[in-house]
């Protein structure tokens, strides 16, 4: 039988400007709009870093708040995630949406060099995100740039500070951090299988590396992300219309795998989160 497999998209991120692809969203209703079309060709959850009006990186917990209701509005049951990242961003605003109480957060759990800056996320930074999490009843997902990053999330589950079940998810094709190389993903999984059997996980590839990185997922039974914050590009020659381009691609690469776009529903399942109340309990 064909396994459901979860497809995140990351609408936006922190970098892609307009300038890299138009259909990068910036504004709260460009990103509700691209969410929702993400959502109907498949996506069942949603990665989202918001911009203030000049499209930089904004922490401002409006905008999260009205991207959120719009998302909830418009994609019933859909996965919402806040992104926690760095670029920009001071530590103390960081964590600031968090107690709009999203499904999920990203958390990266240990620090890496990108092409041009470091990724900085010191001990007591990771700890101060995790309570935040824990005290708002927002699941992690645990962010693997670099290897070490899985066995610090491994011992902040022995710390107390993150519960299991954990959703993981491997980041590979970033310059500086883990390569898209086929036996990195076979090795972290298999690590992850052995400290922490339960865990779900999905593996991210960045730019050029994204549908190599999906395929790779679908054969090891992973989950998938896709979206215009990894990669502005269909192919080397011609930019991606949409997220929704974007999902629908990665939707297709599951049917050559005896898999399918899971639902919010079996999404939620999956990640063992809570249905949202109108699905009905
Ligand atoms: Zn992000």
């Amino acid at each position: 039988m064909s396994r459901p497999a979860i497809i995140a998209v990351a609408i936006t991120g922190s970098q892609p400007t307009k300038a890299d692809n138009p259909a990068v969203p910036i504004s709260p209703a460009e990103q509700i709009s691209s969410t929702h079309e993400a959502f109907e060709a498949g996506a069942s959850l949603v990665h989202i870093h918001v911009r203030d009006r000049d499209g930089r990186v904004s922490s401002d917990p409006a905008l999260f708040a009205e991207v959120q209701d719009g998302v909830r509005r418009h994609c019933p049951g859909m996965i919402i995630q806040f992104s926690t990242g760095a670029r920009g961003r001071s530590h103390a605003e960081r964590g600031s949406a968090l107690s709009l109480g999203p499904d999920m957060a990203s958390l990266a759990t240990g620090s890496v060099n990108f092409a041009t800056h470091i990724y900085e996320n010191e001990p007591a930074l990771i700890d101060e995100l995790a309570r935040q999490m824990l005290a708002h009843q927002v699941k992690p997902e645990i962010e693997v740039f670099d290897l070490a990053m899985l066995y610090n999330a491994e011992a902040l589950v022995r710390r107390g500070l993150l519960t299991r079940p954990l959703h993981v998810q491997f980041v590979l094709g970033i310059p500086g951090a883990l390569p898209a190389r086929r036996r990195v993903l076979e090795f972290c999984v298999a690590e992850l299988a052995d400290l922490m059997p339960d865990a779900t996980w999905t593996a991210a590839g960045i730019g050029r590396a994204q549908v190599t990185v999906s395929q790779w997922a679908l054969e090891l039974g992973g989950h998938l992300r896709t979206g215009l914050e990894d990669n502005v590009r269909i192919d080397r020659d011609r930019l991606a219309a949409s997220n929704a381009e974007l999902v629908e691609r990665t939707a297709a690469l599951c049917a050559a795998h005896d898999a399918h776009p899971a639902t919010p529903e079996v999404a939620r399942r999956i990640l063992s989160l809570p249905a949202p109340p109108d699905f009905g309990g």
